[in-house]
């Protein structure tokens, strides 16, 4: 039932060291204002056979120290939830999907991977020092899709997960069952 709240102030120390602000790269500092990430794979066609209905339970991506929450972090939208894990720590798929995008061509994300499972929800996974899927495999719940990293504009290694439902970010803590950290 109740989340784990060890440690307190190591969780605070971690957001201040490991605090990444994708967000912040590629908008004008006077407009912290969400990106949309939708153009990015919005051309994709729908291969998904599996019924459009979202899924309301993820899977934890990787075990790692959740070291920054979803919402407001000085000023500035986060639009996912950071935990930290040293570089090389495979990342897995949070539910069934298909990879939408995977690449390097969104300024502070880094090697990123978008994977879209119906019904509108798509789950993202930035930061990776390596890719392991390519856009258009369809990717089993739990399967290992990258290696974490702190590419992008990340202090130090860590993953940055978002979910998104119709591009509007979600709190992932929502869809994840309690941290088992
Ligand atoms: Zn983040």
């Amino acid at each position: 039932m109740g989340r784990r709240r060890s440690r307190p102030s190591l969780v605070i120390l971690a957001i201040a060291l490991f605090g990444c602000s994708p967000q912040e790269v590629g908008v004008a500092p006077t407009s912290p204002s969400r990106r949309s990430l939708a153009p990015l794979y919005r051309q994709r066609p729908r291969t998904l056979e599996s019924s459009e209905t979202a899924p309301t339970q993820l899977e934890w991506p990787l075990r790692g120290v959740l070291s920054s929450r979803f919402g407001p972090r000085e000023g500035h939208p986060h639009d996912g939830i950071d935990l930290s894990v040293s570089d090389g720590t495979e990342v897995h798929a949070a539910a069934t999907g298909e990879v939408v995008y995977s690449g390097s061509g969104l300024r502070g994300y880094g090697n990123l991977i978008i994977l879209r499972h119906g019904g509108g929800l798509v789950t993202i996974y930035a930061h990776n020092s390596e890719l392991r899927v390519a856009v258009g495999a369809r990717i089993e719940r739990g399967q290992v899709i990258a290696l974490s990293g702190h590419s992008g504009r990340a202090t130090a290694p860590h993953l940055h997960f978002e979910v998104r439902l119709d591009d509007q970010p979600r709190d992932p803590e929502l869809y994840l069952p309690p941290s088992p950290h």
